[in-house]
């Protein structure tokens, strides 16, 4: 699968409500149509996640992996927008390799996926990288995945930005949640506190807070915050992550996650803000 394609499979239906949506959609991440796809199962709760969507969130990591240290051609983008109609930014910036201060660093293996299929699945929008980064976007401020990030909050304004990382195995966590010590919630604790519940209710009960606090540096969840939108950092355990998919406790912890992170986004109504944008993001990518 080709990043193209990866685009493409990422591209959410189009619905006739959400048409600025689907027309930002369009121009930023090309000019194909997505693939048709059937309803998605239902409980009273909303989403059930399948084996299949479990199976599609490692077919998507894999066609990232084919592109975490390459860089990206001339004249194409190293991050992709797929524009939802919910009002919740979801970001994978480090989704492949990317560059800290001339040294490049290792892709957060298994949000790129995560990412994609949160836009499929709930509706938000995301955005993530899909090549190696010539810079990092959660380090540094003066790069074109920031400037994007910034025509987005302006574009959508979104209740809530999820800043998706990939922990070490060797961390005692499923999942911690970087605040910034609870001032990037900008006084919204409930959005940490109904995430916090949605995971648990679905088997994700090993949370932690603030090992990662999100303060140092340049990340998004400072930058968010500062533009005056709620951020959350999540540092998510390595072995809860889609991976290479030979691995029945992966696809196991992976359909947990994935429920979890559902049923909280799914809390979410389309937004207004989605539907009036008159104006595209000026430096999103072509
Ligand atoms: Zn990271």
């Amino acid at each position: 699968m080709t990043a193209e394609n990866l685009r493409t499979a990422a591209r959410r239906p189009m619905k006739p409500p959400l048409f600025i949506a689907a027309v930002l959609t369009l121009l930023l991440t090309g000019c194909q149509s997505g693939p048709p796809q059937r309803p998605q199962p239902q409980t009273d709760h909303g989403t059930l996640v399948t084996k299949d969507h479990v199976k599609t969130t490692i077919e998507h990591e894999k066609a990232f992996a084919q592109y975490y240290d390459v860089p990206a051609p001339a004249g194409e983008n190293w991050f992709a927008i797929d524009v939802g109609p919910t009002p919740v930014l979801v970001v994978a910036g480090h989704a492949t390799a990317h560059t800290r201060e001339g040294a490049r660093k290792a892709a957060d293996r298994g949000t790129g996926s995560l990412a994609v299929m949160l836009h499929k699945l709930t509706g938000v929008t995301a955005i993530y990288t899909v090549y190696a980064s010539p810079s990092d976007p959660n380090y540094d401020d003066d790069n074109a995945f920031k400037e994007a990030l910034s025509n987005l909050l302006q574009a959508l304004q979104p209740t809530l930005v999820l800043d998706l990382h990939t922990s070490h195995a060797d961390r005692p966590y499923a999942v911690d949640f970087g605040t910034m010590a609870g001032q990037s919630l900008l006084g919204r604790a409930e959005l940490l506190a109904n995430l916090e519940e949605a995971l648990r209710q679905a088997g994700v009960e090993d949370l932690s807070n603030e090992s990662f606090s999100a303060q140092r540096h340049h990340t998004i969840t400072k930058w968010v915050a500062r533009q005056g939108v709620p951020g959350i950092q999540l540092e998510i355990n390595f072995t809860w992550l889609a991976h290479a998919g030979d691995n029945p406790t992966e696809a196991h912890r992976v359909a947990k996650l994935l429920q979890g992170l559902v049923n909280f986004l799914q809390r979410f109504e389309p937004s207004e803000a989605t539907e009036e944008s008159q104006s595209l993001p000026a430096s999103a990518p072509r």
